[in-house]
């Protein structure tokens, strides 16, 4: 479990990041300018740099600055790793993370489109073994793996739901299913939900406390940070932006409805008009590609889409009034070509007000951003995991 907002065990893990992230990016801070920097007091820096040496992941030493003696801390390598897995239509990402967030290795493989959940299961062990080979590390020095799977995600019965893209995968326990295959405690989370918090928390951090991230691929997935938590909704299906209607009597869609942007502004639809126009099979990043060097056909697409998903963020940016969107998945490669009419069509529609500081950009992690959230979601589960056994 992810410490209760407002807890006394998420404040002080928030403040033990702080601490950590202050003296990782500094390479070593005297505990007065840990201070300063974090806007903590003397004394509490004092216990978190107590609680971080106790777990190995600071050293402490004393120094002489300036005639006085102070203590000088020093970042030591996390003690452990953790996974982070990206599963998507036709692609698995995973990378080996040390407890600091430093990324140790990363590897990805094609999913074949279509996959049973056993052969994917198979193949994520099959990178998560190559990925220890290659940094060089046991197998019991991981703690935590955190998995991120297309579609909504049942919360209770941690399965894929309907509307997912891998239909193949319905009806299992996938967070069980993936700890027997890894061998790991397990956490699953939406993909887009994922893209959000690595967006959100992988470090430097966003400095804003609510943002709507948006997964461009085959379908439209989206993940919302609301005051600085990610949000799942009731159900865990809070966020899914691509079954927003659009139009009550438009196309139906595969979640059952009618008139969803994903619908509307289907991608197989385009990827079907394009490959028509040009006499060849066009995927997604055959799109992009085309979209890039100025392909008219390719590039109307690209706006057509960006219109109809800019009339459904507007929507969203007046309901919860984020301080920032940010576009990911492989069509945000496309960049000012998507973001522009993205921007026109969300500032046209949305309330002033809601706009006028709002900043939309490319995640700036690109197709990374998932995973990242990923691993981010195992870190977390190994925090609490310490600071669970220590009360
Ligand atoms: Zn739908």
């Amino acid at each position: 479990m992810i410490p209760r907002p407002g807890s006394t065990a998420s404040l002080r893990q928030t403040n033990l990041e702080a601490v950590l992230r202050q003296v990782r990016s500094a390479g070593g801070l005297v505990q007065a300018e840990i201070a300063r920097r974090t806007g903590l007091s003397a004394a509490t820096v004092t216990n978190l740099v107590r609680l971080l040496a106790e777990r190995g992941q600071v050293a402490v030493a004393p120094t002489l600055i300036n005639g006085r003696r102070s203590q000088l801390v020093t970042p030591l390598p996390g003690d452990g790793y953790i996974l982070g897995v990206d599963i998507g239509r036709s692609h698995i990402r995973a990378q080996l993370v040390d407890l600091g967030h430093t990324v140790a290795g990363a590897d990805h493989v094609r999913l074949e489109p279509g996959s049973s959940s056993q052969r994917g299961l198979e193949l994520t062990a099959g990178l998560y073994a190559r990925l220890l080979s290659d940094v060089g590390i046991d197998r019991s020095a991981v703690r935590h793996a955190g998995v991120g799977l297309p579609g909504p995600l049942d919360r209770a019965n941690r399965q894929i739901g309907a509307a997912t893209v891998l239909p193949e995968w319905m009806g299992q326990d996938l967070e069980e299913r993936f700890a027997a295959a890894l061998s790991l405690p397990v956490m699953i989370d939406n993909d887009a939900n994922l893209g959000a918090l690595g967006e959100y928390a992988w470090p430097p951090g966003r400095e804003v406390s609510s943002l709507l991230y948006i997964r461009l691929a085959t379908g439209v997935g989206g993940g919302l940070i609301l005051n600085g938590q990610l949000y799942h909704g009731a159900d865990g299906t809070a966020g899914e932006i691509g079954h927003l209607s659009l139009d009550e009597v438009g196309p139906l869609c595969r979640c059952g409805n009618r008139g969803c942007l994903e619908a509307i502004a289907s991608v197989p639809a385009f990827l079907g008009v394009l490959s028509s126009a040009l006499q060849r099979p066009v995927d997604v990043d055959a799109w992009v590609g085309l979209a890039r060097d100025g392909h008219v056909t390719a590039v109307r697409l690209i706006e057509d889409l960006a219109r109809h998903l800019g009339a459904t963020v507007a929507n969203v940016v007046n309901l919860i009034n984020p301080g920032l969107v940010l576009v990911g998945g492989p069509i945000a490669a496309v960049g000012e070509t998507l973001l522009a009419p993205l921007r026109a069509e969300v500032r046209q529609r949305a309330m002033p007000a809601a706009t006028s500081r709002l900043v939309i950009e490319r995640s700036r992690w690109g197709d990374d951003a998932e995973v990242y959230g990923a691993s981010r979601l195992a870190l977390m589960a190994v925090w609490d995991e310490t600071s669970t056994s220590e009360r």
